[in-house]
């Protein structure tokens, strides 16, 4: 049987487009690698947006994935229910347990207007990059995979062959509008489905109904960062040196596309299925209660002065926050907390009043030194960054399996 690792892994392979990134052209970083001889299914890809994982031939997919799927588009208004492994499809996307359209009676309203016009969002009339057309009907539908502030997000497989599997996001619309964030939720949606990074969260398309925007999400099958690092209090040098290496090559990308994330910390965060790191939230997905930083005092953490001090800022903002993650990864809380006043994280931040504690190693000392500096051009750039010692000694051929590391 086909597992969602292997199958994860080989749409993993395929899934950047022939172009380098701006960052990872000056460093051999196998992890990044591309693979050379894609490009035809860049372009299938790019115009369908459901990447084939077996692109060369049909011959080479594995017999569980060849046979066609018995289960037909369904007839009623929904997708349809998966219920535990499909032998014929191989991967085991769990038991749907009815939650959309349960969710769907009770929430949310029909929208008009202007606003509704704005969240019509449909990735199939996309000027710039347009997808096939998808509808719910287009999937077979898994295990929730959580809930957000907008919607439930589901694992799904694709009905069509290949038998994609992602994460499908749903935002309701009217609550986007009470929010006043639908010109925000459109910006965001069309930059990332744009991205082409490894550790970019990938956006494949997008579509709508009356109610609800759906995303169609690159799967992340080891969920949650913050989890992990809630569950083991903090990371070892080397792991936190890994996952630093594969943010800063990913702010590098994004920012050489001109998006500035401004919103850096590990809830936004997720892993893929060999643990590589995923930067996952572009904006439209404030979490939902429950996570820590949804308190005005919780969000201060990974602020940089000229935030705090309500000036201009640049890109310069995700190396603060990158010096930030870097500190907490390893002693597992962010290194301007204080829990007792909010002032008082303000103070420390605008003083960079950082202090380090005798666990942490000098060279990951002198990283989180040269990031965290008040003054943002006196910021170390990304590219010194994935050249620092503490970055360059843990740096491993392969990709990291698993939490382990
Ligand atoms: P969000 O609305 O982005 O906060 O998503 C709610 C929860 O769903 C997250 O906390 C994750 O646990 C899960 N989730 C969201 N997106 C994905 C994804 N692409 N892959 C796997 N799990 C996801």
């Amino acid at each position: 049987m086909t597992s969602v690792a292997s199958v994860t892994r080989q749409i993993a392979a395929l899934d950047i487009n022939g172009k380098k990134t701006a960052s990872s052209s000056s460093i051999n970083r196998p992890t990044h690698a591309k693979h050379p001889s894609q490009s035809n299914v860049t372009k299938l890809l790019t115009k369908f947006a459901a990447p084939n994982p077996f692109p060369n031939s049909t011959a080479k997919q594995p017999s569980a994935l060849r046979h066609p799927t018995t289960a037909a588009a369904s007839s009623s208004h929904h997708a349809t229910t998966s219920t535990k492994s499909d032998p014929r499809s191989g991967i085991d996307i769990g038991t749907y347990d009815g939650g959309l359209e349960i969710e769907n009676e009770k929430r949310g309203e029909k929208v008009y207007g202007e606003a509704a016009e704005e969240l019509a969002l449909d990735s199939s009339t996309s000027k710039k990059c347009p997808t096939r057309e998808w509808t719910l009907h287009s999937f077979d539908m898994g295990r929730p995979l959580g809930k957000g502030k907008f919607g439930r997000v589901y694992m799904v497989r694709t009905k069509a062959e290949p038998k994609y599997i992602l994460a499908l996001k749903t935002l309701y619309k009217s609550e986007i509008i009470q929010s006043r964030v639908e010109k925000q939720i459109r910006r965001e949606i069309e930059i990332q489905q744009n991205l082409r990074h490894p550790n970019v969260l990938r956006l494949y398309g997008y579509f709508h109904d009356e109610k609800r925007i759906f995303l169609m999400l690159e799967f992340a099958g080891k969920g949650e960062l913050y989890r992990q690092l809630s569950k083991y209090g903090c990371f070892s040098e080397k792991r936190s040196s890994r996952y630093i290496d594969q943010m800063a090559d990913a702010l590098s990308y994004l920012h050489g596309k001109h998006v500035i994330h401004r919103d850096i910390k590990p809830e936004n965060l997720l892993l893929g299925i060999n643990g590589e790191l995923k930067i996952a939230d572009f904006g439209w997905s404030v979490h939902a209660p429950g996570n820590r930083r949804m308190t005005l005092c919780g969000t201060l953490d990974y602020l940089p002065p000229e935030m705090v001090e309500g000036k201009e800022h640049s890109e310069k903002v995700d190396y603060w926050a990158l010096g930030v993650l870097t500190y907490e990864f390893m002693i597992g809380s962010p290194p301007f907390e204080d829990r007792s006043s909010v002032n008082n994280t303000y103070r420390r931040i605008a003083k960079v009043d950082l202090k380090f504690p005798s666990s942490m190693s000098l060279e990951a000392r002198d990283l989180v030194t040269r990031l965290l500096r008040y003054d943002p051009e006196q910021r170390l750039p990304l590219s010194e960054v994935l050249r620092h010692p503490w970055i360059v000694k843990y740096r491993s051929k392969g990709v990291i399996r698993d939490g382990s590391v």
